[in-house]
């Protein structure tokens, strides 16, 4: 395996694998760092490896499941010439030029680098959490939420996210219970009037989940009284988790400019970042609309912005 490349994309969600297939296609034989097989985060193929179906990703009104249409992408860029390691970059080194990008005690250098490793949703911890992922347990109402016409849900989480995804889901749930830890939310004053104000919705105050309950598919959580520690039963069809996502950017940090909470920042209109030849597309960058299609739109991007600049400097 050649060690230098003029691309390397790290990550390989929607945006990562169409950076590669843009790249491919302009035969810069993209090497694609797609992250390693685990539970939560920097998997090959990203977030859309834990949901089940997809019905908003254009092209496919049908739907299509989240790992399908991410090996739909994977090959469609490996036809290309796309070549693929699966693992995770440990270090990288973007002060001179090439750039280095580590895994573990190998070093791969380039001309070019594409940042793409997404974000997680926080998750609260529990058993049978990520088993029940797209099986009524869900981290994305916009995703999600039609699949639970009708029905009762709930929410957990008192931020802006939170409160947004609740009001949101009124529009197919029966019912949206809001379970929130403590009594007051850290959401915007409008947020909480909103969702206060919505017949649909019930704030279950001072609550957390102990437990989720469901073999196949969610049934019910049970609940905990922050402060009088008393136990309860909520019988729903689905939970969505809104408590906050977390970039994948612990590699970069000193490297990359990042905002406070950790998501990379990109020259406005573009997947530019503060060095040269390296650029960032996806949730890695995004915390305003974090969906497929968006990340692949913006892998897009990185990949044109990437050939343009290699035409420019190489
Ligand atoms: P957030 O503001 O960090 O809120 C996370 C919420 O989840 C908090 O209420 C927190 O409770 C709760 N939480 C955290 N860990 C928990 C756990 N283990 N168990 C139970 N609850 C837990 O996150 P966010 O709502 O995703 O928002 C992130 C940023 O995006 C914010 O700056 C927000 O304003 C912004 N945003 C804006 C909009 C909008 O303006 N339309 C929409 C979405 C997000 P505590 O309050 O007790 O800490």
């Amino acid at each position: 395996m050649s060690q230098h490349h003029r691309v390397i994309i790290i990550g390989s969600g929607p945006a990562g694998l169409t950076a590669a297939i843009y790249t491919a296609r302009a035969n810069l034989a993209p090497f694609v760092i797609e992250g390693e097989p685990s539970s939560t985060s920097d998997q090959p193929g990203g977030q859309l490896m834990l949901t089940t179906e997809v019905e908003n990703f254009p092209g496919f009104p049908e739907g299509v499941m989240g790992p399908e249409l991410m090996m739909r992408f994977r090959d469609q860029a490996a036809k290309f010439g796309a070549t693929f390691l699966t693992a995770k970059a440990t270090k990288v080194e973007f002060g001179e030029k090439p750039l280095k990008v580590h895994v573990r005690d190998e070093v791969f250098t380039a001309d070019s680098v594409i940042v793409s490793t997404g974000a997680q949703s926080l998750m609260l911890g529990l058993q049978d959490e990520e088993r029940l992922i797209g099986h009524g347990l869900s981290t994305c109402a916009t995703c999600d939420g039609f699949f639970f016409r009708g029905k009762e849900i709930a929410v957990v989480g008192g931020g802006d996210s939170a409160i947004e995804e609740a009001s949101f889901l009124t529009k197919f749930a029966s019912k949206v219970t809001l379970i929130h830890r403590r009594d007051s939310f850290r959401a915007s004053k409008i947020m909480q009037e909103r969702a206060l104000n919505n017949p649909k919705i019930e704030v279950r105050w001072n609550t957390a989940v102990s437990e989720i309950i469901g073999d196949d598919q969610l049934q019910g959580v049970n609940l905990v009284d922050t402060v009088t520690g008393a136990q309860s039963t909520l019988e729903i069809a689905g939970l969505f988790i809104a408590i906050g996502h977390r970039p994948n950017t612990d590699v970069f940090k000193g490297v990359l400019d990042m905002e406070d909470s950790g998501y990379l920042i990109t020259r406005p209109d573009s997947t530019y970042t503060n060095i040269p030849g390296v650029f960032a597309c996806g949730d890695v960058k995004d915390h305003t609309y974090r969906q497929a299609i968006t990340a692949a739109g913006s892998g897009c991007m990185a990949a044109i912005d990437a050939e343009r600049w290699l035409e420019q400097h190489h």
